[in-house]
């Protein structure tokens, strides 16, 4: 018997009423071995403590974290102080089932781990205490709370038809362009894109046909852009690309493609097949446009031209000639 194991005792006995709480307790020595294993703990793991007690926790817990965990108490007992490990930056220590009613499908138990130091009356410290608190439910709702403000983000940034940025979202990315552009003088070209006679396309073949042309097309326009440019739902069958880095002249290679990708599309409806044009505006940035609305303007001024013009085609204009 060493000289501390009558301290241990009165521990136990001390520690009786906690047995009770709905918090697992347990005690190691220096070398790991287990001095308490309370009924929380039991009933979670399924060992009881007259089975575990003075045998080494990580012979008869080998999946534990080992080699961290050991590190962590001998912190204890170097510092004697206590050490918190929070479900954030592990969601558990011991893998126990959840059985909470409300969080039922929680994967595993999430737990929030205390190690206290336990000093001797002599003031050594010769053993540690583990408290393991159950925080699924906190947990659990934290996670779905994230998961429904990234969802919330998502939807607020996206055009619900096309998964495109909306107008507001494309708006902001707009602004930010704009900005950057009066420090940075890298050039970027917008061009907005319009179906032509799209009112005939619901007319003939139904509302829902003009929804797949508008999705097909948003396809297109994803696949002929980069990941860096910003494309958006302007309007009703209207889009916005703002090409980043990139001069009018460059543009225009974005352009064919995209003309010959439309071209190349037929959009199966019943026993026909739905095709269409589309006229586009495209203006390079300038350092006379005060404000990014009048680039906007002058690009949708180009985009009326090319209806005028008889549609079909691409119109530049240029603030600096
Ligand atoms: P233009 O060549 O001058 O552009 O003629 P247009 O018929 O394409 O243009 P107009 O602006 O007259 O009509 C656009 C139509 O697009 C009217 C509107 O009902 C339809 N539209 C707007 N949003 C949607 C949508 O989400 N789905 C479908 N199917 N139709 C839409
Ligand atoms: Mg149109
Ligand atoms: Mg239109």
């Amino acid at each position: 018997m060493t000289a501390t194991e009558p301290n241990i005792e009165e521990l136990h006995l001390q520690l009786g009423l906690l047995q009770m709480l709905d918090v697992g307790l347990v005690v190691l020595d220096k070398d790991y071995n287990i001095y308490l294993w309370n009924t929380f703990m039991e009933n979670h793991s399924g060992r009881l403590h007259s089975r575990l007690y003075k045998k080494n926790l990580f012979e008869c817990f080998s999946e534990l974290p080992a080699t961290w965990f050991r590190r962590k108490i001998e912190s204890v007992f170097t510092l004697k102080n206590r050490s918190f490990i929070t479900w954030e930056q592990r969601p558990y220590l011991f893998h126990f089932k959840s059985y909470r009613p409300i969080t039922g499908n929680a994967p595993h138990m999430y737990q929030n781990v205390t190690l206290i130091p336990l000093s001797s009356p002599d003031g050594k410290v010769n053993h540690v205490g583990i408290l393991i608190y159950d925080v699924t439910d906190a947990a659990m709702g934290r996670r779905a709370l994230e998961k429904a403000n990234g969802q919330l983000e998502k939807l607020s940034r996206t055009d619900a038809l096309t998964g495109l940025f909306n107008r507001g979202f494309w708006e902001s990315q707009m602004l930010h362009e704009f900005n950057r552009f009066a420090r940075t003088q890298s050039p970027s070209t917008l061009i907005m894109v319009d179906i032509d006679h799209f009112k005939r396309i619901n007319d003939t073949y139904g509302h829902p046909a003009g929804d797949e042309v508008i999705r097909q097309l948003s396809a297109c326009l994803q696949e002929a852009t980069r990941n860096t440019d910003i494309v958006g739902r302007y309007g009703g069958e209207e889009f916005a690309l703002l090409l980043v880095d990139t001069k009018a002249s460059q543009a225009n290679i974005l352009v064919n493609r995209l003309r010959d990708a439309v071209d190349s599309l037929a959009i199966p409806h019943l026993d026909e097949s739905i095709t269409f044009t589309l006229s586009m505006g495209m203006v390079e940035i300038s350092n006379l446009f005060q404000t990014y609305e009048q680039w906007i303007q002058l690009a949708d001024q180009a985009l009326y031209q090319s209806k005028q013009n008889g549609r079909n085609r691409v119109t530049v204009l240029s603030m600096d000639e």
